[in-house]
């Protein structure tokens, strides 16, 4: 097949369609009104609502093979698209849109989430503070990102004022971390799997800020164990495409903090950082064709996002060694937003021709 349609229309679109058009597909995207930076980079792009069925048949009529950027894609809009053309599968979008079917689904495969309880009401935030302690995060089950939708809880006073409005939330105890750290790797419709080396990741106010490697020896050494975790979760859901966890590593090992069933923003520095991208063999794998090597190319790398007003300054680093600078396009740089990324390499030096 030749047309590889997208759902959803933020950066990471963009950044799979430029990879799609460079191995000759036709990218089609689709996504609800909005600030969708993928379109410009689409052969053609549906504006729609997720339950506009005619639209949605009109899209799938021009694919060979769909996949996803963003995970709160509803999943009543699966029922109108070809099940056996979607990659990855519809499961993994079903265990990754509520944080705890997901961490239930990892627990069952081996997996150390942190301390957790479902909240549906004020006393069930009450007993699970009880039951797990303090300091804690309340967070939303469905539809959180970049640290929207959670309350830090310091002590069981706390739980008067947080809302509880948002839906089904779970309370999770907070983690003594020394590091966080994620995990990429890259499934094929053969069931062959790659990882990329795993980042450091750190977060200002919920939000992904920096990913690097190396990561350190602190999280080389609980790797082994989270690469095997990983590589159970995606054989499970019998994975095709690009598959992020997140961890935090302990004193006790790694601790599972949550999934991704896509391209993930710890992953951006694989596109000059790495010989083949997350977003490269994420679109080979949804279109069937063999995967590249993910060895690193550098001996370090630090992948910055840049958000907010963060874009402005950021034309001037364009002026520093092995330093990629990419903006996303958006029209505005509202706070918390994330406008672009540079990636910084260090290559070990060449040696001069004798
Ligand atoms: P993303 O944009 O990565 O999808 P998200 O909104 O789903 O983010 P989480 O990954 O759940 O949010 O949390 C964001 C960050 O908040 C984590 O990376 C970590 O730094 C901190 N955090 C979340 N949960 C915990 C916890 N239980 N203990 C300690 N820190 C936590
Ligand atoms: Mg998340
Ligand atoms: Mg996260």
């Amino acid at each position: 097949g030749s047309t590889i349609g997208i759902l959803g229309g933020g950066q990471l679109g963009r950044m799979l369609a430029i990879e799609g058009a460079r191995l000759g597909y036709r990218c089609v995207g689709f996504a609800p009104e909005g600030d969708n930076v993928a379109a410009e980079l689409c052969a053609d792009f549906f504006t729609a609502r997720w339950d506009d069925t005619a639209a949605l048949a009109a899209f799938a009529a021009q694919c060979d093979a769909i996949t996803y950027e963003f995970e709160n894609v509803p999943l009543s809009v699966f029922d109108t698209l070809p099940v056996d053309a979607v990659f990855p599968p519809r499961k993994a979008l079903e265990v990754a849109q509520d944080r705890l079917a997901e961490k239930r689904f990892v627990e069952g495969l081996g997996g150390r989430p942190a301390l957790h309880a479902a909240v549906d009401s004020r006393a069930d935030l009450v007993a699970a503070i009880e039951r797990i302690g303090a300091p804690g995060i309340l967070k939303t089950r469905r539809e959180g990102y970049d640290g929207k939708g959670q309350w830090r809880i310091e002590s069981a006073h706390d739980a008067d004022g947080v809302p509880l409005s948002g839906g089904p939330a779970i309370y999770e105890g907070f983690v003594d971390f020394a590091a966080e750290f994620s995990v990429i790797l890259v499934r094929g419709r053969d069931g062959a799997v790659r990882f990329w080396e795993p980042t450091r990741n750190v977060h200002r106010d919920g939000i992904l800020a920096t990913s690097s490697l190396p990561a350190g020896e602190r999280i080389a050494a609980q790797v082994d164990e989270a690469h095997a975790l990983a590589k159970r979760v995606a054989d499970a859901l019998d994975y095709v495409g690009v598959l992020t966890l997140e961890f935090f590593a302990t004193e006790k090992g790694p601790v599972f903090n949550e999934m991704a069933p896509r391209v993930h923003n710890s992953g951006h520095w694989t596109i000059e950082g790495a010989v083949t991208s997350q977003f490269a063999n994420h679109m080979r794998a949804v279109a069937g064709l063999p995967l590249g090597d993910t060895a690193a190319v550098a001996e370090s790398v630090t992948m910055t996002n840049l958000v907010g007003k963060d874009s402005a300054s950021a034309l001037a680093r364009l002026a520093e060694p092995d330093t990629h600078l990419h903006l996303y396009g958006k029209k505005q740089a509202r706070a918390g937003r994330k406008m672009g990324h540079v990636t910084q390499l260090t290559r070990p030096s060449r040696q001069p021709h004798s």
